[in-house]
């Protein structure tokens, strides 16, 4: 990441507050009026697995979503209800603004963003593309609608081998932005020409190898399950590298009972309830040893809470909260959009 991209990161995140705590008798309320206000809203959640394990309940209970960034495009756009309250970060929400413009789009608050978005501003990659005409652009999903706005393809981690594979194969050279593990890992999956740009994840970039081998040693019957978004030293140690829906199904599938996890500890969760009798260890991050507690948690991910999402579906016409984008720039963004979900349907089916 560059150093003016760092320096912003930093401000946003001293800008990140920690949701209040509340009581369990608060957290009751809560939870039942904001059941009661998603029916009067015609609203439904879509909630990414990152967020707190809370907010991933109620989604469920509440006949809305837990799932990946694909997914949520997906559900988003096929679920009959007029209001999506999206339970994640900035760039969720503005998807699913572009695939539904007739929907309204609220998130808890828009001060919610991503460490990749904020460094991949549109005018410098715009510059970057003009100075490599002669390559496709792929942008990964955490982005803005400005720079998705410039791309021949939007991509998830869920699928991104499979479309680098498919761009390669029609002798296509790629120019690949923001995440510069994930651009590695591709390139080196399927061994096709990628330029990347140099954005990085502060949460994946976290996980470290040495650590993660003093826990893999101390746990010698576990799988290490690891996020292509981490350094290619920790991606080198894992049994399986996959998007989160993707290590979601190799902790219910493979017959380890330990599985150590190197991804924002949100994902444990969803595994834990799919896998109840195994055993999840958080990957070490920023320590030296095999006992340095992980704190692999997205702070913008945290911002989702009881008290901000009951007070988006209390307000009935305050827009504090709502995303709107710019309809010029939504209808440039939708068509590498479409063409990223009709080629997840297309692997699907
Ligand atoms: S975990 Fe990383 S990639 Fe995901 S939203 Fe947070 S900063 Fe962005």
């Amino acid at each position: 990441m560059t150093v003016q991209a760092q320096e912003i990161v930093r401000a946003h995140l001293a800008g990140t507050g920690e949701q209040p705590e509340l009581t369990e008798d608060q957290r009751s309320l809560y939870r039942q009026r904001i059941k009661q206000r998603l029916q009067e809203r015609d609203a439904v959640l879509v909630a990414h697995y990152y967020t707190d394990p809370e907010i991933q309940a109620l989604a469920e209970e509440t006949g809305g979503c837990v799932a990946d960034s694909l997914e949520m495009a997906r559900f988003g756009r096929d679920h009959p209800a007029s209001t999506l309250i999206v339970e994640g970060v900035r760039f969720m929400g503005e998807t699913a603004k572009i695939l539904s413009p007739e929907k309204r789009v609220f998130m808890p608050t828009l001060e919610a963003t991503c460490s990749l978005d904020i460094g991949c501003p549109e005018d410098d990659f715009a510059a970057f593309c003009d100075q490599h005409p002669d390559r496709t652009v792929v942008v990964y999903a955490n982005t803005s609608a400005a720079v998705k706005a410039r791309a021949d393809w939007v991509v998830t981690s869920s699928i991104a081998v499979e479309l680098i594979e498919h761009l390669d194969q029609r002798g296509e050279k790629i120019l690949w932005a923001p995440d510069k593990h994930l651009g590695s890992y591709v390139r080196d999956k399927t061994g096709a020409d990628v330029l990347c740009w140099d954005g990085a994840c502060i949460v994946h970039e976290e996980f470290k190898a040495q650590g993660l081998l003093d826990l893999k040693a101390a746990h010698p019957g576990a799988a290490v399950l690891v996020h292509p978004e981490s350094p290619a030293s920790v991606v080198e140690i894992a049994d399986v590298v996959g998007s989160t829906s993707q290590l979601i199904k190799a902790a219910t599938e493979m017959g380890n009972d330990t599985f150590i996890v190197a991804t924002d500890k949100g994902i444990f969760y969803k595994m834990q309830q799919l896998a109840p009798n195994k055993t999840f260890v958080e990957a070490p991050t920023g320590g030296s040893g095999a006992q340095c507690r992980s704190c692999a948690h997205c702070p913008w991910m945290a911002m989702n809470g009881l008290e901000n999402t009951l007070a988006v579906l209390e307000d009935d016409n305050g827009r504090g909260q709502e995303i709107f984008v710019d309809p010029t720039l939504a209808e440039q963004a939708m068509k590498p959009l479409d063409r990223m979900l009709d080629f997840g349907a297309r692997l699907k089916g």
